[in-house]
């Protein structure tokens, strides 16, 4: 994981979407921003229309017109009278090109300034929280908890500043990035990018109200907890071990993937779990056995009794008897709430006015129809038939649903963990150790001895009180840092692994940042390319630490895995897509409608992708996912992720080396994800790499 948006991510709050005409970017005339804008603003534009063309030439009408436009839209009446609007036009209409440039220039680099500085306030705010140097005080998590970044974009647009950049820079269109962004310059594409700093100006209510819905939904999904120990068979048997509190859908799904190696009642518990999830999307579980560990339940027959075994301690005095009355749609109505909160902000959202848009055509930056067809590529493939059958094969039974967790593609491993927490404890005694070794760990992975030495100088190691991260910086005389767990008896394993991981988050921001020609343009375009980046140097592990030979079955055994899994979590985020849509057609649902809908979305889903493979109908495992309840629309992400990385990891693979391709790739910048890729592997982002990975590897 990575914490490079800890503040930055606030101060880009917005990205402009698709479908517009390319004059102005959006229609100034939705309704939020009809109820705000003066009366005089018509005239007032066409008058300096006039005014400034007469001054500058017709070579400056579209930029007036542009520029005019832009600011109009977002300026109320607050903001100042007829007179004060046009005396701000006059003064900061940039008509000279030199202007111009010294402006953006001059901007470039105040905004890095900006950003990097409330980047590392944030850092020290967190120090405490983040690092292994002692308690945590309650005023320790206030400071965590402060964003000083917070009100940035308000206070710009109350300064007038924001004015400025939506007077001279173009507000763009995700259509237009797409058409036209090849073309583009560098320059073209900085501008694109400072500009939208500034594409919506969201009333702080609407914001509060969304973080309101976030929080309950949070909340909701953070305390569901099932007490598998108090769940009974038909003998009255209790399968799991006491204490076992598992979150769904997190620890339900990772119990059925641990239990493939459980030769004894692993099934029969793989198929405890599924019922519970069951219970869940369809909402016929008990309330009662909801986070409760004074109850027992069948959840096959939905029986609940008051539980005689205690293993989390003595039970309130006021507990409510044990009934098997069903959760009341609780699930559907925060999954409601977070949609009409998302609502409140389409109208200040002209040119992506559903949360679908902004998800698409701001975040992710690749329109919903293409991310649907790449998800359908691979949920409708016909290797799915093939790898399920050899699953069936390999577990020697016909598949059951849960069966789209299988996790048995695993490389046979060489050493035990055990070893290799002993071969690095050794090598690594401290943190320090590992710091000190960075450079020799760089050359290895393919950079030259004085590049890997200029870049481990930009990393800073310091402890992590969880398990590792890295903390990027935002402007270019700051480090970045890689936070690494080290037990007393020195680094284990497990933490090396996510050192090795984080150390290519590291690399990366220090190329994306420090080697960027634009600071505007510093980053990748989405997380799924520095997860990506990352994971190519942590799948380099065993070979740093000398212990890697060739095994030419365990580069098919990961891409069967890798395949499975995105098998799985494409047809969970076509359901996540579809419940969004039909939320926005039926703005006035019932809870109990949702969960209907849902239940037959999860299905028609199966029916068509997964019933022909699994040979099995109606099932509603897809619905599972606590991201659909509180991620707003989060989940085709993960999907995207796996492409992604599969073609950045084959592209670099190719070369042999990983140092120079790895660095020429970091250099590419926050440009659109498509052009990134065609830049960096000659091809747009897709599942193709996967797939025909995925022919290889079932080759004989
Ligand atoms: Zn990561």
């Amino acid at each position: 994981m990575r914490f490079r948006e800890l503040v930055v991510a606030v101060f880009f709050p917005a990205v402009v979407g698709a479908g517009t005409p390319l004059l102005y970017a959006f229609d100034m005339n939705t309704p939020a921003n009809q109820e705000n804008k003066p009366g005089w603003m018509e005239a007032a534009v066409a008058k300096l229309e006039r005014e400034l063309v007469a001054q500058g030439g017709e070579d400056v009408r579209t930029r007036v017109q542009r520029g005019l436009g832009q600011v109009a839209s977002f300026w109320r009446a607050g903001d100042g009278t007829q007179a004060e609007f046009e005396e701000f036009v006059r003064r900061n209409f940039a008509a000279d090109q030199k202007i111009r440039d010294t402006m953006f220039e001059r901007f470039d680099r105040l905004f890095e300034q900006l950003d990097g500085h409330l980047q590392e306030i944030g850092r020290e705010f967190r120090t405490q929280a983040d690092l292994d140097i002692g308690p945590i005080l309650p005023f320790d998590e206030m400071f965590a908890g402060y964003n000083a970044g917070a009100h940035v974009t308000d206070d710009f647009f109350g300064n007038k500043i924001a004015f400025v950049v939506l007077l001279n820079f173009p507000l763009t269109t995700l259509e237009q990035r797409l058409r036209e962004g090849e073309q583009w310059t560098r320059r073209q594409w900085a501008e694109a990018r400072l500009a939208q700093r500034f594409a919506k100006r969201v009333p702080a209510s609407v914001n509060l109200a969304i973080a309101g819905a976030a929080a309950e939904a949070d909340r909701y999904i953070a305390e569901y907890n099932i007490w598998m120990h108090h769940l009974i068979n038909k003998n009255g048997n209790r399968l799991f071990p006491p204490k076992l509190r598992l979150l769904s859908h997190w620890n339900l799904r990772d119990q059925i993937k641990a239990e493939y190696s459980e030769p004894e009642h692993g099934l029969e518990k793989q198929r405890m779990i599924q019922t519970v999830m069951e219970r869940i999307v369809l909402q016929t579980i008990p309330a009662s056995v909801v986070n409760n560990p004074y109850v027992d339940w069948n959840p096959f027959t939905n029986e609940v009794t008051a539980s005689t075994v205690r293993d989390a301690g003595e039970p309130p005095s006021a507990m409510a008897a044990p009934s098997s009355a069903p959760e009341p749609d609780t699930r559907y109505s925060v999954l409601l709430k977070t949609f009409l909160a998302s609502r409140q902000l389409d109208p200040y959202s002209p040119t992506a006015p559903t949360l679908i848009a902004r998800r698409f055509e701001e975040d992710r930056e690749i329109p919903e129809a293409r991310v649907r067809s790449m998800l359908e590529e691979v949920v409708a493939s016909p290797v799915t038939a093939k790898v399920a059958a050899l699953i069936q094969q390999r577990l020697n039974r016909p598949l059951e649903p849960f069966d789209i967790w299988y996790n048995g593609f695993r490389p046979r491993a060489k050493f035990t963990e055990a070893q290799l927490d002993d071969i690095v404890a050794k090598k690594y005694p401290t943190a320090h150790a590992y710091a000190e070794d960075m450079p020799n760990l760089l050359v290895q992975l393919g950079f030259d001895r004085e590049r890997a030495a200029a870049l481990a100088k930009n990393i800073v190691v310091e402890p992590a009180r969880g398990s590792g991260h890295a903390m990027g910086a935002a402007m270019r005389s700051s480090k970045t840092r890689l936070r690494t767990r080290v037990e007393k008896e020195g680094m284990n394993y497990k933490g090396f692994n996510i050192a090795v991981h984080e150390m290519g988050h590291n690399v990366e921001q220090t190329i994306s940042l420090n080697e960027v020609d634009y600071t505007s343009l510093q980053g990748v375009p989405n997380t799924a390319f520095t997860e990506a980046l990352a994971f190519v140097f942590q799948a380099e592990d065993l070979r740093l630490l000398g212990l890697a030979t060739p095994d030419e079955k365990a580069e098919p055994m990961r891409t069967l895995d890798d395949f499975w899994g995105t098998y799985e979590i494409a047809g969970v985020a076509l359901v996540d897509m579809s419940i969004w849509h039909w939320m926005y057609d039926h703005p006035a649902a019932t809870a109990a409608e949702l969960r209907g809908a849902t239940v037959d979305i999860a299905r028609g889903i199966w029916n068509r992708y997964y019933a022909p493979v699994f040979k099995l109908r109606d099932v509603v495992l897809l619905g599972i996912y606590s991201h659909m309840i509180h991620s707003f629309l989060y989940l085709p992400d993960y999907p995207l992720g796996q492409m992604i990385a599969r073609q950045i990891t084959e592209r670099i693979r190719k070369g042999g080396i990983i140092g120079p391709e790895f660095e020429r790739m970091a250099k590419l910048g926050r440009i659109a994800p498509d052009l990134w890729m065609k830049q960096a592997t000659g091809s747009r982002v897709g599942p193709e790499a996967l797939l025909d990975g995925v022919e290889r590897a079932l080759r004989p």
